[in-house]
């Protein structure tokens, strides 16, 4: 089968299953949105799923945002994009300006370094705050223990858009205890948004209350190249 019929293929099934998922939760129909996860894959991928009727992609790397999406945006003037990567500060300008949600805030620095690059760039994409539910040392994320105070600065200090949180639970565990942990986080924050659920486990997360998932693999197929999405940079700051 052509590259292109598969990501068709891929996404309608996808999009069942959320269906399937939404409605065995006792959720209204629609009440979850896929972020297709586009890294490491072409623009050409991408315009497939485009075309199959996709609107929301996420990408981890802002060289990667800087080199696919100003075209594909200009083309596609409906698509969103959501950065789900470690975002460093100073790249913080480009994300702001080509992407419409950042979901990884998780410090002070990022957060003050988005405050002032919205202020000057007119742009201001929305935020989530990523939890690092796992309390794992080489993954992004505020600890939970943190998370209250830090949703609070970001709000009333920093005055960013924050609409919610997101977590990348640790590949080795139960990931229906840390979906239901981020969820209580919100909950008690006022927070509506939830991107939790990645190809293994979005049906799981859907359960627990995700508005988004995240699904790069089970639709674009397997990345050939190597990515160290859930992983800090080593430059992180
Ligand atoms: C890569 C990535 C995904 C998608 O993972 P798949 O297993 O390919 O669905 C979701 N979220 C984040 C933060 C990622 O980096």
């Amino acid at each position: 089968m052509k590259a292109n019929c598969l990501i068709t293929e891929n996404l309608s099934g996808v999009l069942d299953k959320i269906n399937v998922a939404t409605k065995a939760a006792g959720r209204p129909p629609g009440s979850v949105d896929l972020i297709a996860v586009s890294k490491t894959h072409s623009a050409s991928a991408i315009d497939a799923a485009i075309a199959a009727g996709q609107k929301i992609f996420g990408e981890n790397k802002v060289q990667e945002v800087s080199a696919k999406w100003p075209a594909l945006k200009d083309k596609h003037l409906e698509s969103r994009l959501h950065f789900i990567g470690a975002l460093q500060s100073n790249k913080v300008r480009e994300a702001v300006r080509f992407c419409d949600v950042i979901e990884t805030v998780d410090r002070p620095k990022l957060a003050r370094s988005l405050a002032r690059s919205m202020d000057e760039g007119g742009q201001r994409p929305s935020c989530l705050i990523q939890v690092n539910t796992g309390e794992e040392p080489q993954k992004s994320g505020v600890l939970p223990a943190d998370a209250d105070a830090f949703i609070a600065a970001c709000r009333d200090e920093f005055e960013l858009p924050v609409a919610g949180l997101m977590c990348i639970p640790p590949a080795d565990e139960e990931p229906a205890l840390h979906f239901s942990f981020l969820h209580a986080i919100a909950e008690r924050n006022g927070l509506a948004t939830l991107s939790m659920g990645m190809s293994a486990d979005y049906e799981i997360a859907i359960k627990f209350g995700a508005t988004h998932v995240r699904v790069g693999t089970a639709i674009f197929g397997t990345r050939s190249s190597p990515e160290f999405g859930a992983v800090k940079p080593l430059s992180s700051d």
